[in-house]
């Protein structure tokens, strides 16, 4: 790396950690609507649709923190998000009034409604799991969408002590609102203990493709996400990375962590793959900096972000645009 090369008039090519962090050192603009970016990274700090240890509220912080390590260009694939695509840190969808979950999502809903009516396509980082549904909402209003689906749960249960919209069960809703084809989302990376048998059975009864840990670690992640790849085809998708489909070697830091998870390189390899497919947002939750170590859950859910950005991206420059 040359001096020369380097043109410090552009924050991302300062030095690492100076200056305030905002996603990858992108330009901080709450204002998306004047001169709207291609792609929006916004933060959603909330976790009031937790059912055990709570904290992502604070993850879009923390996220932003360690994103700033992010540099330009993605070493594996070549790709380079910034490149032809404008790119913002459009700020945080935060909730005005949090001790209400339906209320909280009705504004969130209505900031992606906005940001999606300026045709912007959100990256966001989560806060909890619930946030899916209100974005789907937006996004999803004129017509169903398929979902590439990474996580340690199926995030598709039922009413739980009150509430159907906890973070255990947004894709139920998604799907019952009409959302979500159940025919087109695959699940990847589920495991764990269960209530009872039937605890995620709307998945396998609504059509939707379950792949268990077990079934990555048989036949490899590859397989795992081509086989995805053909299920959810050529249309519309939304991708949500849920930050415990990690091993909790890797993601200590969120809410219901899952022993035996995948790898970072396993989900950096599938978040890879979807290159080429039609994205219409995508969101990476549940980091949670109160139970993190050493910034490790941040530094992975950033990076997981980044790997996002870059497939989003790359679909822009060839033309697809939900
Ligand atoms: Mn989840
Ligand atoms: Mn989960």
């Amino acid at each position: 790396m040359s001096e020369e090369a380097l043109d410090f008039s552009d924050p991302m090519q300062r030095p690492r950690f100076t200056g305030l962090a905002s996603f990858f050192r992108l330009p901080y603009q709450e204002d998306f609507e004047t001169n709207p970016p291609d792609i929006g990274v916004i933060g959603i700090p909330y976790d009031g649709g937790v059912s055990n240890r709570p904290g992502a509220r604070h993850g879009p912080r923390e996220v932003r923190n360690q994103s700033s390590l992010m540099r330009r260009v993605n070493q594996a694939t070549g790709l380079a998000p910034y490149e032809g695509v404008s790119v913002a840190d459009i700020g945080d969808a935060w909730i005005k009034k949090p001790y209400e979950l339906e209320g909280a999502h009705r504004e969130i809903e209505a900031k992606f409604a906005s940001l999606h009516a300026a045709g912007i396509i959100p990256l966001t980082c989560g806060g909890d799991h619930s946030i899916s549904l209100p974005i789907l909402r937006a996004l999803a209003k004129d017509r169903p969408v398929g979902m590439i689906h990474i996580d340690a749960h199926c995030d598709t249960g039922d009413n739980y002590m009150g509430s159907r919209f906890h973070h255990g069960a947004p894709f139920k809703v998604a799907v019952d609102e009409g959302l979500l084809d159940p025919k087109r989302t695959v699940q990847i990376g589920i495991r764990g203990t269960l209530y009872d048998r039937r605890m995620w059975q709307f998945s396998y009864d609504s059509g939707m493709r379950v792949m268990l840990i077990e079934e990555v670690e048989e036949n490899g992640w590859r397989a795992c996400i081509e086989e995805a790849k053909r299920i959810v085809g050529d249309g519309p998708i939304y991708v949500s990375f849920d930050i415990d489909s990690l091993d909790p070697a890797f993601a200590p830091g969120t809410g219901t962590p899952e022993a035996g998870g995948i790898t970072m390189r396993e989900a950096q390899g599938m978040v890879r793959a979807l290159e080429g497919m039609d994205i219409v947002g995508a969101d990476m939750v549940e980091v949670s900096p109160p139970f993190d170590v050493g910034g490790i859950t941040a530094l992975n859910g950033a990076t997981i972000m980044f790997e996002l950005l870059c497939v989003m991206a790359e679909g822009l420059k060839s033309g697809g645009k939900g």
